[in-house]
Order: C-alpha cells, then sequence, then structure tokens
C-alpha cells in the first residue's frame, strides 16, 4: 500500500460509520466469504457500510483511487459477483432495517437484507412480496435480476411490485428511482442485475400472505418420474395462480417423513405452496397424490415463514456450486427422458435438477415493460451441482455441463441472470434479452465508465 493510498484510507475511516476491513484485520476472512465456495477472492478493501453516507463515501473512494468496485448484498450469487480481486467490496451485510406500513401495504427494506429479514418483518403484519425458496438469499441481488418464488404465480415477480429504490449512483449522488422519478432508472433495476448503481433501499407493494399457508413435499421414486413429469405438465396447464408447485429431482435426503429405506435413492419431489386458504387449497392439491404411488408425503398447513426456511439445510453457505440454467416455455418429453438419465448419474448426493414453475402473473406483463425479458418463461430449470471436496470440481461441473447441453434442444433460449455462473460471459445477451440495448443506453447515462462492472455486465452504449 502506497503512503498516499495509507492517507486516504485514513480519511475513508474518518467519515465512515461501519468498519472498513482490511486484509490483516481479524475480520477480513470471514468478510471476503460468500455462499459459494469456489469464490475465492481478495479484495484490497471492504467498506462494511452502515448508512447511505457511507456507500457514497465508497463509491468516491472506488472512483478517486481508481480502484475495482463490486457491491454485497446477501453474498449469495453463484458467480461470486459480490467480491473482487484487489479492489474495494461495498459490503452492505449490515444494512438491514426494514419497515412495514400495513395500512398502506407497503415496506421498506435496506440492500443488505436476507430474505428471512424481510418475510419476518411483512409476516409480523400478515403481509409478503414474493421472494425467493431459500431465505438466507439477500432481498437486493434476488430483486435486482428480477426474483421469483411460491408467490409469483399470484403475484408476479419480486420487480413487478418494487414501488421504488434509494439509489447511489457512479456519480456519488443519492436519487430515488421510482415510475415517476428517474423512470429510466427505475425501468433498468428491475432486472438490470447491480449495473445502474447501490440500491440502499426497496420499496415493495406488500399482499396479504399466511400467515399459515397449505405447503410441503410429496415424494416418489425416480423409477415414477416420467409419468409424474407428464401428469405435472398437465396438472399446471390448468393451476390456478395460487398454487405453485415445483419438481425437484434428486437423492432423498434423510427427511423423517421418508422411509430409511428411501434415504439416498433418487427421487422426484413435489414441492407445493398454495397462497389462498388452505380449505380452498386441499380439494386442489388432492390430484398431486395420484400421480403414482408416493414414497410419502409431508403436506400441511404451516407458517409462510417455515416453509421459506424449509430448503435452507440443503442449501447451507460453504459448499461448492456450479449452475446451469435454461427457462422453458414449454416442457417436453424429450426433456423428461434427459432429466431422468441424468439424474440416474449423479455426481455427488447434493446435486440435483429443480423446475420452478412461474407463469400466472409473471407473464402478464409486456416484455419491455421492465428490464426483465422473459415474461414468456413459464418454467426456470436449476441444474444445481453441489459438492464439498476441491477433487470432485471437475466431475461435478462436467456433469451440470453435459446435461445442460443434453436439455438445450428443449429450451425457449432466454436465461436468468440470477442463475448465470462466471463462466458464461456469452449467455449475457440472452439474460437481458430484447431489452439489452435499452439496458445499454441507460447504462451510458447512469454509469458511462462501467464503474459497476463486477457482474453480468452491460456495457455502456
Ligand atoms: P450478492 O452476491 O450479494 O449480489 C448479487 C449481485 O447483485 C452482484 O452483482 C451484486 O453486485 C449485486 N448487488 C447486490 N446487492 C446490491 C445492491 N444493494 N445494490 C446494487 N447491486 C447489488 N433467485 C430467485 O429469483 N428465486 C429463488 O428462489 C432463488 N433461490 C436461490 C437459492 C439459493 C441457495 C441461492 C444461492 C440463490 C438463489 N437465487 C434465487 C438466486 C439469487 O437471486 C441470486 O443468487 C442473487 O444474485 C442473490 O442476491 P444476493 O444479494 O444474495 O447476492
Amino acid at each position: 500500500m502506497t503512503k498516499l493510498q495509507a492517507t486516504r484510507i485514513a480519511a475513508l475511516k474518518g467519515n465512515f460509520r461501519g468498519q472498513v476491513i482490511l486484509p490483516d484485520d481479524d475480520l477480513y476472512e470471514s468478510a471476503r466469504k460468500v455462499w459459494n465456495a469456489t469464490i475465492d477472492k481478495h479484495p484490497a478493501l471492504i467498506a462494511r457500510c452502515a448508512t447511505t453516507s457511507d456507500v457514497v463515501g465508497a463509491v468516491n473512494f472506488a472512483k478517486d483511487n481508481g480502484l475495482v468496485l463490486a457491491v454485497r448484498g446477501g453474498g449469495h450469487n453463484i458467480a461470486g459477483s459480490a467480491l473482487c480481486d484487489d479492489g474495494i467490496v461495498i459490503d452492505l451485510s449490515q444494512m438491514k432495517a426494514a419497515q412495514v406500513d400495513a395500512g398502506s401495504l407497503r415496506g421498506t427494506i435496506e440492500g443488505g437484507a436476507t430474505l428471512a429479514d424481510f418475510d419476518a418483518a411483512t409476516q409480523a403484519h400478515g403481509l409478503a412480496v414474493p421472494l425467493g425458496i431459500n431465505s438466507t438469499t439477500g432481498v437486493a441481488g434476488l430483486t435486482l435480476g428480477g426474483g421469483f418464488g411460491w408467490l409469483s404465480r399470484k403475484y408476479g415477480m419480486t420487480i413487478d411490485n418494487l414501488e421504488s429504490a434509494e439509489v447511489v449512483t457512479a456519480a456519488g449522488e443519492v436519487v430515488r428511482a421510482s415510475a415517476t422519478e428517474h423512470p429510466d432508472l427505475f425501468w433498468a433495476l428491475r432486472g438490470g442485475s447491480g449495473n445502474f448503481g447501490v440500491v440502499t433501499r426497496f420499496e415493495f407493494r406488500l399482499h396479504p400472505v399466511g400467515p399459515n399457508v397449505l405447503s410441503g413435499l410429496i415424494v416418489y421414486p425416480l423409477s415414477e418420474a416420467k409419468a409424474v413429469l407428464q401428469q405435472y405438465r398437465e396438472f399446471m396447464a390448468k393451476a390456478p395462480d395460487e398454487l405453485s408447485v415445483w419438481t425437484v429431482l434428486r437423492q432423498a435426503p434423510p427427511l423423517p417423513f421418508l422411509s430409511e429405506t428411501v434415504h439416498g435413492k433418487e427421487i422426484i419431489a413435489l414441492a407445493l405452496l398454495y397462497t389462498g386458504d388452505p380449505k380452498q387449497g386441499e380439494p386442489l392439491i388432492e390430484p398431486l397424490r395420484k400421480f403414482g404411488t408416493p414414497l410419502g408425503e409431508h403436506v400441511g398447513v404451516q407458517p409462510y415463514t417455515a416453509w421459506q426456511q424449509a430448503f435452507n439445510p440443503l442449501l447451507t453457505p460453504g459448499a461448492r456450486n456450479y449452475w446451469k440454467s435454461h427457462n422453458f416455455s414449454v416442457l417436453d418429453d424429450g426433456l423428461f427422458e434427459a432429466v431422468i438419465e441424468y439424474i440416474k448419474k449423479l455426481p455427488s448426493p447434493q446435486c440435483e435438477i429443480f423446475f420452478g414453475a412461474i407463469g400466472g402473473a409473471t407473464m402478464r406483463p409486456a416484455p419491455d415493460s421492465a428490464a426483465y425479458a422473459h415474461r414468456d418463461a413459464r418454467f426456470v430449470m436449476n441444474v444445481h451441482g453441489r459438492w464439498t471436496d476441491p477433487a470432485d470440481d471437475e466431475r461435478c461441473i462436467g456433469w451440470a455441463r453435459d446435461y445442460f447441453k443434453a436439455s438445450a434442444p428443449f429450451a425457449s433460449g432466454g436465461v436468468y441472470v440470477n442463475f448465470l455462473t462466471a463462466d458464461e460471459g456469452d449467455r449475457v445477451k440472452a439474460a437481458y434479452g430484447q431489452n439489452y440495448d435499452r439496458l445499454a443506453q441507460i447504462k451510458r447515462k447512469y454509469d458511462p465508465t462501467n464503474l459497476f462492472s463486477t457482474n453480468q455486465n452491460i456495457q455502456p452504449a
């Protein structure tokens, strides 16, 4: 570190309410870890912000010192874009404050909060916004890429519920983006994935949900997977928006409702949530139990927040992960054959492939109504390679890539930006779809020098 840098770091620290973490600090090793353990980056400085003013200071510090800049929300992005080597990380993990106004059905949340933080605040009032299925994920990264989960068929993508955002721009200015203030920026934030500034606060429209919801799992053996998937396809074509059912193919975890003889065997699970009155949902889900001969089920009325955390034990931070993803507007029999073939050769017990059903309200806005373009997607598939030993990297990554290729002929061509890995730069245009050129124009206006570049990057036009 030069003397000049040391002086400037001292100046940054002087005005900083949060923590400035340097490589020789005790906190540094834990602060540079993200969800995906294959990411191993060494920033020069981690600015763990406490306030919007801290964020402004850190953005200006990056510019003044010509540093690469990364922004960390929940640190869950598979590509590790929350971190950078040698540059500065603006770490928002301490900025989690939530406020809910139940009367106006509005809620705000700061840029470093997790889904669990926001779910807890909104559910205290029996309200929620559609978020993802793993409660340790960051609200910020999820929202900026689009965001979908159990409530999306009913209430749309997360961005469809965004009312406004407080943003620190590349110029170091704090602006409010909404339908009427900086509407171009507001359009770009809703799917443009961290390219347009640091969002310090999101304001969402909330909906009555639960607090208890009908939800759970129905598990079938892999030998019945093709028939289950075919019936699932027909079922989802007619399902009401209130009902979300995803399919997950993997080895059975040691779940207490499954016989021990099933643990570790290949299965297909139907994971479901009904957003309305559980009594009305019961008859609707009955056919799901008759797709074959279930190995077991655990379906009932439970707190929405519990279901939001149900998959956390399978998705803990610290494992090695590699993803591949396609969008689908229809599910073809050929796809079912491919997925079953690859589940029979899982390279590790933690690997899985899921089909997340969106559709419903996610398909109603026009594809150019916000940066998120994939309004034709009914299903988002994720091939989740997951393992612990670095010696298995090649085998597990190879499996994910091979199945990705085998399933490509049945896909719609688009891809969800939040599921892209670091080596998929060639898919960035597919991720932003028809909205890429407009995004590049807005990028030129708000970030002409591409200060926010450690993301699925949009080059300024
Ligand atoms: P980070 O790694 O912190 O950030 C991701 C990107 O957003 C980075 O480029 C970062 O620079 C940028 N960013 C973060 N915070 C800000 C901010 N405040 N302002 C500006 N830019 C910012 N997605 C779904 O839609 N639905 C799901 O159900 C779902 N399930 C998931 C489950 C798991 C276990 C994981 C790991 C991911 C899941 N995802 C899901 C994907 C998730 O949406 C992305 O990984 C998302 O990027 C995570 O956001 P984050 O804030 O945790 O990530």
